[in-house]
Protein backbone atom coordinates (compact mmCIF):
# COMPACT_ATOMS: atom_id res chain seq x y z
CA UNK A 1 0.00 0.00 0.00
CA UNK A 2 0.70 3.57 0.08
CA UNK A 3 3.17 3.09 -3.52
CA UNK A 4 3.45 5.09 -6.61
CA UNK A 5 3.58 3.96 -10.01
CA UNK A 6 7.38 3.04 -9.76
CA UNK A 7 6.51 0.94 -6.86
CA UNK A 8 8.32 2.70 -4.67
CA UNK A 9 6.36 4.05 -0.73
CA UNK A 10 5.68 7.34 -0.73
CA UNK A 11 7.11 9.38 2.18
CA UNK A 12 4.91 9.99 4.93
CA UNK A 13 5.69 13.15 4.97
CA UNK A 14 5.00 14.05 1.92
CA UNK A 15 1.63 12.13 2.14
CA UNK A 16 0.44 14.22 4.80
CA UNK A 17 2.38 17.17 3.23
CA UNK A 18 4.36 18.86 6.14
CA UNK A 19 7.67 19.39 6.89
CA UNK A 20 9.88 16.68 8.78
CA UNK A 21 9.86 19.24 11.34
CA UNK A 22 6.56 19.64 11.44
CA UNK A 23 5.63 19.20 15.59
CA UNK A 24 3.19 16.46 16.82
CA UNK A 25 0.09 19.20 16.64
CA UNK A 26 0.83 20.20 13.37
CA UNK A 27 1.26 16.14 12.18
CA UNK A 28 -2.42 15.73 13.69
CA UNK A 29 -3.80 19.22 12.20
CA UNK A 30 -2.88 18.15 9.06
CA UNK A 31 -3.87 14.56 8.91
CA UNK A 32 -7.69 15.71 10.25
CA UNK A 33 -7.60 18.23 7.09
CA UNK A 34 -6.68 15.37 4.63
CA UNK A 35 -8.55 12.80 6.41
CA UNK A 36 -11.99 15.06 6.12
CA UNK A 37 -10.90 16.09 2.68
CA UNK A 38 -10.68 12.28 1.74
CA UNK A 39 -13.00 10.42 4.36
CA UNK A 40 -14.83 7.76 2.34
CA UNK A 41 -17.91 8.58 3.09
CA UNK A 42 -17.59 12.14 1.50
CA UNK A 43 -16.94 10.12 -2.02
CA UNK A 44 -18.75 9.98 -4.67
CA UNK A 45 -19.91 6.41 -5.78
CA UNK A 46 -17.21 6.36 -8.80
CA UNK A 47 -14.62 7.86 -6.40
CA UNK A 48 -15.14 5.32 -3.23
CA UNK A 49 -11.80 3.54 -4.30
CA UNK A 50 -9.80 6.42 -4.83
CA UNK A 51 -10.71 8.12 -1.46
CA UNK A 52 -10.30 4.60 0.22
CA UNK A 53 -7.27 4.11 -1.11
CA UNK A 54 -6.01 7.88 -0.19
CA UNK A 55 -7.42 7.51 3.17
CA UNK A 56 -5.33 4.38 3.96
CA UNK A 57 -2.40 6.12 3.23
CA UNK A 58 -2.69 9.18 5.05
CA UNK A 59 -3.86 7.05 8.15
CA UNK A 60 -0.67 4.92 7.41
CA UNK A 61 0.97 8.00 7.72
CA UNK A 62 -0.55 9.41 10.28
CA UNK A 63 -0.42 6.48 12.63
CA UNK A 64 3.57 6.19 12.16
CA UNK A 65 4.39 9.75 12.40
CA UNK A 66 1.92 10.36 15.61
CA UNK A 67 3.96 7.69 17.42
CA UNK A 68 7.56 8.44 18.82
CA UNK A 69 8.78 5.15 18.53
CA UNK A 70 7.67 4.71 14.88
CA UNK A 71 8.25 8.00 14.33
CA UNK A 72 12.01 8.05 15.37
CA UNK A 73 12.62 4.72 13.44
CA UNK A 74 11.11 5.97 10.59
CA UNK A 75 13.43 9.27 10.53
CA UNK A 76 16.48 7.78 10.92
CA UNK A 77 15.76 4.51 8.61
CA UNK A 78 13.12 5.57 6.19
CA UNK A 79 10.05 2.78 5.18
CA UNK A 80 13.00 0.05 6.01
CA UNK A 81 13.03 1.18 9.03
CA UNK A 82 9.15 -0.04 9.51
CA UNK A 83 10.09 -3.39 8.15
CA UNK A 84 9.93 -5.02 11.76
CA UNK A 85 6.32 -3.58 12.17
CA UNK A 86 3.22 -5.74 11.02
CA UNK A 87 0.18 -3.00 9.29
CA UNK A 88 -1.66 -4.30 12.85
CA UNK A 89 1.53 -3.10 14.68
CA UNK A 90 1.48 0.30 13.32
CA UNK A 91 -2.09 0.92 13.82
CA UNK A 92 -1.74 -0.39 17.24
CA UNK A 93 -2.44 2.68 20.22
CA UNK A 94 -3.36 4.96 17.39
CA UNK A 95 -6.33 6.91 18.40
CA UNK A 96 -8.16 8.10 15.75
CA UNK A 97 -11.25 8.72 17.60
CA UNK A 98 -9.88 11.82 19.60
CA UNK A 99 -9.17 13.34 16.04
CA UNK A 100 -12.57 13.34 14.88
CA UNK A 101 -14.34 14.17 18.21
CA UNK A 102 -16.54 17.96 17.94
CA UNK A 103 -16.61 17.84 14.28
CA UNK A 104 -19.81 18.08 13.00
CA UNK A 105 -21.92 19.70 16.32
CA UNK A 106 -24.47 17.78 17.64
CA UNK A 107 -22.51 14.90 16.93
CA UNK A 108 -23.98 15.26 13.42
CA UNK A 109 -20.58 14.16 11.48
CA UNK A 110 -19.08 11.46 9.52
CA UNK A 111 -18.90 7.81 10.12
CA UNK A 112 -16.57 6.89 13.13
CA UNK A 113 -13.26 6.25 11.99
CA UNK A 114 -12.59 2.94 13.69
CA UNK A 115 -15.65 1.59 12.10
CA UNK A 116 -13.63 2.91 8.37
CA UNK A 117 -10.38 1.66 9.23
CA UNK A 118 -12.02 -1.63 10.10
CA UNK A 119 -14.04 -2.02 7.28
CA UNK A 120 -10.47 -1.08 5.26
CA UNK A 121 -8.37 -3.38 7.04
CA UNK A 122 -10.85 -6.51 7.81
CA UNK A 123 -10.78 -6.26 11.77
CA UNK A 124 -7.68 -4.52 12.30
CA UNK A 125 -9.13 -1.44 13.31
CA UNK A 126 -11.65 -2.60 16.20
CA UNK A 127 -12.82 -5.26 17.42
CA UNK A 128 -16.54 -6.10 15.57
CA UNK A 129 -19.84 -7.28 17.04
CA UNK A 130 -20.99 -10.65 18.19
CA UNK A 131 -24.47 -9.65 19.09
CA UNK A 132 -27.36 -9.27 17.19
CA UNK A 133 -26.26 -7.27 13.99
CA UNK A 134 -26.72 -3.17 14.40
CA UNK A 135 -29.66 -1.98 11.62
CA UNK A 136 -28.79 -0.79 8.13
CA UNK A 137 -28.19 2.93 7.28
CA UNK A 138 -30.99 4.63 5.84
CA UNK A 139 -30.06 7.66 3.17
CA UNK A 140 -32.42 10.20 1.89
CA UNK A 141 -32.53 13.89 0.86
CA UNK A 142 -33.64 17.17 1.61
CA UNK A 143 -34.55 20.62 -0.18
CA UNK A 144 -33.69 23.55 1.28
CA UNK A 145 -33.06 27.39 -0.66
CA UNK A 146 -29.71 29.33 -0.81
CA UNK A 147 -31.74 31.59 2.47
CA UNK A 148 -32.59 28.88 4.34
CA UNK A 149 -29.00 27.94 3.74
CA UNK A 150 -27.75 31.77 4.80
CA UNK A 151 -29.16 31.23 8.19
CA UNK A 152 -29.26 27.55 8.94
CA UNK A 153 -32.64 26.07 9.15
CA UNK A 154 -34.31 22.48 11.07
CA UNK A 155 -36.38 20.67 9.05
CA UNK A 156 -38.44 17.63 9.31
CA UNK A 157 -38.63 14.97 7.58
CA UNK A 158 -40.56 11.60 7.00
CA UNK A 159 -39.05 8.47 7.15
CA UNK A 160 -39.85 4.52 6.64
CA UNK A 161 -37.73 2.57 9.10
CA UNK A 162 -37.75 -0.08 11.20
CA UNK A 163 -38.40 0.39 14.69
CA UNK A 164 -38.09 -1.81 18.28
CA UNK A 165 -41.19 -3.19 18.26
CA UNK A 166 -43.08 -2.14 21.66
CA UNK A 167 -45.23 -5.19 22.53
CA UNK A 168 -41.66 -7.05 23.13
CA UNK A 169 -39.67 -4.65 23.37
CA UNK A 170 -36.81 -5.75 20.54
CA UNK A 171 -36.94 -9.30 21.74
CA UNK A 172 -39.07 -10.66 19.66
CA UNK A 173 -40.62 -13.00 22.36
CA UNK A 174 -44.57 -12.84 22.88
CA UNK A 175 -44.81 -11.43 26.28
CA UNK A 176 -45.41 -14.02 29.05
CA UNK A 177 -44.10 -16.76 26.88
CA UNK A 178 -41.16 -19.44 27.69
CA UNK A 179 -37.64 -18.29 26.23
CA UNK A 180 -35.07 -21.39 26.70
CA UNK A 181 -31.43 -20.44 26.63
CA UNK A 182 -29.55 -21.88 23.43
CA UNK A 183 -27.86 -24.64 23.16
CA UNK A 184 -25.71 -24.12 20.18
CA UNK A 185 -23.85 -21.04 22.03
CA UNK A 186 -24.79 -21.76 25.79
CA UNK A 187 -26.54 -18.18 26.15
CA UNK A 188 -22.95 -16.14 25.09
CA UNK A 189 -24.80 -15.23 21.88
CA UNK A 190 -21.16 -15.88 20.16
CA UNK A 191 -19.92 -18.53 17.64
CA UNK A 192 -16.46 -19.27 17.41
CA UNK A 193 -15.07 -18.56 13.20
CA UNK A 194 -11.77 -18.60 11.62
CA UNK A 195 -11.22 -15.77 9.35
CA UNK A 196 -8.62 -14.91 7.25
CA UNK A 197 -7.91 -11.68 7.03
CA UNK A 198 -4.77 -8.72 6.11
CA UNK A 199 -2.89 -9.84 9.25
CA UNK A 200 -3.24 -13.60 8.53
CA UNK A 201 -5.56 -15.63 10.05
CA UNK A 202 -7.27 -14.92 13.40
CA UNK A 203 -9.99 -16.49 15.28
CA UNK A 204 -12.99 -14.01 15.50
CA UNK A 205 -16.16 -14.51 17.00
CA UNK A 206 -19.25 -13.81 15.75
CA UNK A 207 -23.02 -14.11 16.03
CA UNK A 208 -24.60 -17.39 17.11
CA UNK A 209 -26.67 -17.94 14.01
CA UNK A 210 -29.44 -20.35 16.03
CA UNK A 211 -30.71 -17.73 18.12
CA UNK A 212 -29.45 -14.84 16.33
CA UNK A 213 -26.71 -13.42 18.56
CA UNK A 214 -29.37 -13.25 21.33
CA UNK A 215 -28.81 -16.39 23.69
CA UNK A 216 -32.26 -17.33 23.68
CA UNK A 217 -34.57 -19.54 21.84
CA UNK A 218 -38.44 -18.44 22.25
CA UNK A 219 -41.12 -20.75 22.06
CA UNK A 220 -43.99 -18.37 20.75
CA UNK A 221 -42.68 -15.24 18.42
CA UNK A 222 -44.22 -11.91 19.48
CA UNK A 223 -47.33 -11.51 18.05
CA UNK A 224 -46.70 -8.08 16.62
CA UNK A 225 -43.40 -8.48 14.89
CA UNK A 226 -43.60 -12.12 14.30
CA UNK A 227 -40.43 -12.38 16.24
CA UNK A 228 -37.89 -10.11 14.51
CA UNK A 229 -38.52 -7.86 17.01
CA UNK A 230 -38.98 -4.84 14.73
CA UNK A 231 -42.04 -3.30 12.86
CA UNK A 232 -41.73 -0.85 10.05
CA UNK A 233 -43.12 2.20 10.79
CA UNK A 234 -43.17 5.93 9.35
CA UNK A 235 -41.23 8.45 11.92
CA UNK A 236 -41.07 12.24 11.35
CA UNK A 237 -36.99 12.95 12.21
CA UNK A 238 -35.83 16.91 12.71
CA UNK A 239 -32.42 17.50 10.64
CA UNK A 240 -30.28 20.28 11.83
CA UNK A 241 -28.88 21.88 8.93
CA UNK A 242 -26.02 24.37 9.75
CA UNK A 243 -25.85 27.84 9.07
CA UNK A 244 -23.56 27.55 5.32
CA UNK A 245 -25.05 24.28 4.33
CA UNK A 246 -23.91 23.76 0.24
CA UNK A 247 -25.47 21.63 -2.00
CA UNK A 248 -24.32 17.74 -1.69
CA UNK A 249 -23.53 18.29 2.17
CA UNK A 250 -24.54 15.06 4.10
CA UNK A 251 -25.66 14.68 7.38
CA UNK A 252 -25.20 11.78 9.84
CA UNK A 253 -28.21 11.26 11.97
CA UNK A 254 -26.82 8.46 14.84
CA UNK A 255 -29.46 5.89 15.55
CA UNK A 256 -32.48 7.00 12.85
CA UNK A 257 -31.65 4.74 10.81
CA UNK A 258 -32.91 0.79 11.06
CA UNK A 259 -33.12 -0.75 13.92
CA UNK A 260 -31.52 -3.98 13.92
CA UNK A 261 -33.56 -7.36 14.71
CA UNK A 262 -33.12 -8.77 18.08
CA UNK A 263 -31.88 -5.25 19.88
CA UNK A 264 -29.32 -4.97 17.58
CA UNK A 265 -29.08 -1.13 17.49
CA UNK A 266 -30.53 1.51 14.87
CA UNK A 267 -28.43 2.36 12.01
CA UNK A 268 -27.63 5.95 11.08
CA UNK A 269 -29.58 8.46 9.08
CA UNK A 270 -27.78 10.36 6.13
CA UNK A 271 -29.41 13.04 4.97
CA UNK A 272 -28.06 14.82 1.88
CA UNK A 273 -28.83 18.32 1.39
CA UNK A 274 -29.67 20.09 -1.89
CA UNK A 275 -29.03 23.81 -2.17
CA UNK A 276 -31.92 24.76 -4.48
CA UNK A 277 -30.69 27.41 -7.42
CA UNK A 278 -31.66 31.61 -6.74
CA UNK A 279 -32.84 33.82 -8.83
CA UNK A 280 -30.54 36.64 -7.77
CA UNK A 281 -27.46 35.11 -6.78
CA UNK A 282 -25.33 32.75 -7.76
CA UNK A 283 -22.81 30.65 -4.90
CA UNK A 284 -19.11 29.80 -5.84
CA UNK A 285 -18.02 28.51 -2.11
CA UNK A 286 -18.68 30.54 0.71
CA UNK A 287 -18.88 33.93 -1.84
CA UNK A 288 -22.18 35.09 -3.39
CA UNK A 289 -22.28 36.81 -7.06
CA UNK A 290 -25.35 39.09 -8.12
CA UNK A 291 -25.64 41.95 -10.70
CA UNK A 292 -26.77 45.22 -10.27
CA UNK A 293 -28.11 47.67 -12.74
CA UNK A 294 -27.71 51.22 -12.81
CA UNK A 295 -28.04 53.85 -15.45
CA UNK A 296 -25.66 55.67 -17.73
CA UNK A 297 -26.31 58.34 -15.83
CA UNK A 298 -25.70 57.08 -12.70
CA UNK A 299 -22.53 55.24 -13.95
CA UNK A 300 -21.54 59.04 -15.00
CA UNK A 301 -22.55 61.06 -12.41
CA UNK A 302 -22.34 58.30 -9.47
CA UNK A 303 -24.60 57.23 -6.81
CA UNK A 304 -25.38 55.60 -3.76
CA UNK A 305 -28.11 52.74 -4.86
CA UNK A 306 -29.90 49.83 -2.64
CA UNK A 307 -28.33 46.22 -3.45
CA UNK A 308 -30.56 43.11 -2.30
CA UNK A 309 -28.48 40.42 -0.35
CA UNK A 310 -29.36 37.33 0.67
CA UNK A 311 -29.93 39.36 4.05
CA UNK A 312 -31.34 42.17 3.12
CA UNK A 313 -30.60 45.73 1.17
CA UNK A 314 -27.47 47.72 1.71
CA UNK A 315 -26.58 50.73 0.18
CA UNK A 316 -23.46 50.71 -2.57
CA UNK A 317 -21.21 53.72 -3.41
CA UNK A 318 -21.34 54.25 -7.29
CA UNK A 319 -18.48 56.18 -8.03
CA UNK A 320 -18.36 59.01 -11.10
CA UNK A 321 -17.19 56.90 -14.22
CA UNK A 322 -18.74 53.62 -13.20
CA UNK A 323 -18.09 51.13 -16.10
CA UNK A 324 -20.18 48.26 -17.18
CA UNK A 325 -18.91 45.32 -15.78
CA UNK A 326 -17.94 46.86 -13.13
CA UNK A 327 -17.08 44.75 -9.87
CA UNK A 328 -17.67 45.92 -6.06
CA UNK A 329 -16.88 43.58 -2.82
CA UNK A 330 -19.33 43.66 -0.19
CA UNK A 331 -17.12 41.87 2.62
CA UNK A 332 -19.27 39.88 5.29
CA UNK A 333 -22.59 39.82 2.64
CA UNK A 334 -21.47 36.12 1.23
CA UNK A 335 -22.71 32.82 2.65
CA UNK A 336 -21.65 31.57 6.31
CA UNK A 337 -18.62 29.43 7.19
CA UNK A 338 -19.89 26.27 8.18
CA UNK A 339 -19.11 25.71 11.79
CA UNK A 340 -17.12 29.34 12.10
CA UNK A 341 -18.65 32.70 12.91
CA UNK A 342 -17.19 34.51 9.85
CA UNK A 343 -18.66 34.97 6.43
CA UNK A 344 -17.64 34.95 2.46
CA UNK A 345 -18.36 38.16 0.49
CA UNK A 346 -20.80 39.36 -1.80
CA UNK A 347 -19.55 40.71 -5.44
CA UNK A 348 -21.82 42.59 -7.29
CA UNK A 349 -20.91 43.64 -11.17
CA UNK A 350 -22.72 46.58 -12.57
CA UNK A 351 -24.14 46.46 -15.43
CA UNK A 352 -25.26 49.95 -17.04
CA UNK A 353 -28.02 50.19 -18.80
CA UNK A 354 -28.66 52.22 -22.01
CA UNK A 355 -32.04 53.52 -22.65
CA UNK A 356 -33.55 51.79 -25.43
CA UNK A 357 -36.52 55.00 -25.88
CA UNK A 358 -35.35 58.51 -25.45
CA UNK A 359 -38.04 61.54 -25.71
CA UNK A 360 -37.57 64.76 -27.61
CA UNK A 361 -36.35 66.46 -24.69
CA UNK A 362 -33.60 63.87 -23.37
CA UNK A 363 -32.64 63.17 -27.24
CA UNK A 364 -31.82 66.65 -27.42
CA UNK A 365 -30.35 67.20 -23.98
CA UNK A 366 -28.03 64.64 -25.33
CA UNK A 367 -27.10 66.16 -28.49
CA UNK A 368 -26.48 69.27 -26.31
CA UNK A 369 -23.95 67.19 -24.09
CA UNK A 370 -22.53 65.54 -27.00
CA UNK A 371 -21.63 69.26 -28.73
CA UNK A 372 -20.51 70.54 -25.30
CA UNK A 373 -17.68 67.18 -25.00
CA UNK A 374 -16.52 67.99 -28.66
CA UNK A 375 -18.10 64.37 -30.08
CA UNK A 376 -18.82 64.98 -33.55
CA UNK A 377 -22.09 62.41 -33.93
CA UNK A 378 -23.84 62.78 -37.16
CA UNK A 379 -27.51 63.30 -36.41
CA UNK A 380 -29.60 60.33 -37.15
CA UNK A 381 -32.95 61.31 -38.07
CA UNK A 382 -35.83 59.90 -36.75
CA UNK A 383 -36.74 56.88 -38.59
CA UNK A 384 -33.51 55.98 -40.02
CA UNK A 385 -33.41 52.70 -38.33
CA UNK A 386 -36.49 51.62 -39.53
CA UNK A 387 -35.55 52.36 -42.65
CA UNK A 388 -32.67 50.09 -42.29
CA UNK A 389 -34.85 47.31 -41.56
CA UNK A 390 -36.82 47.88 -44.21
CA UNK A 391 -33.99 47.94 -46.51
CA UNK A 392 -32.57 44.59 -45.16
CA UNK A 393 -36.16 42.77 -46.02
CA UNK A 394 -36.24 44.23 -49.61
ZN1 LIG B 1 -42.41 -7.80 18.86
ZN1 LIG C 1 -27.04 -19.23 20.28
Amino acid sequence: MAKNKMGKKRDYYDILGIDKSASAKEIKKSYRKLAMKYHPDKAEESDKEKFTEKFKEISEAYAVLSDEEKKQKYDQFGHAGMDGFSQEDIFRNVNFEDIFQGFGGDGQGFGGIGDILSEIFGGGGRSRRTGPQRGSDLYTEVDITLKEASKGVEKEIRIRHDEVCSRCNGSGAEPGSDVETCEVCGGSGQERRIQNGLFGQQIVMSMCRACNGTGKIFKDPCHECHGRGTVNEIERVNVKIPAGAEDENRIRIPNAGNAGEFNGGYGDLYVSIHVKPHKDFKRGGNDLYTDKQISFVQACLGDKVDVKTIYGVVELNIPPGTQSESKFKLRGQGMPILYRSSKGNLYVTIKVVVPQKLNDKQKSILEEFSKVSGDEIKTIKKGFFDKVKEGIHH
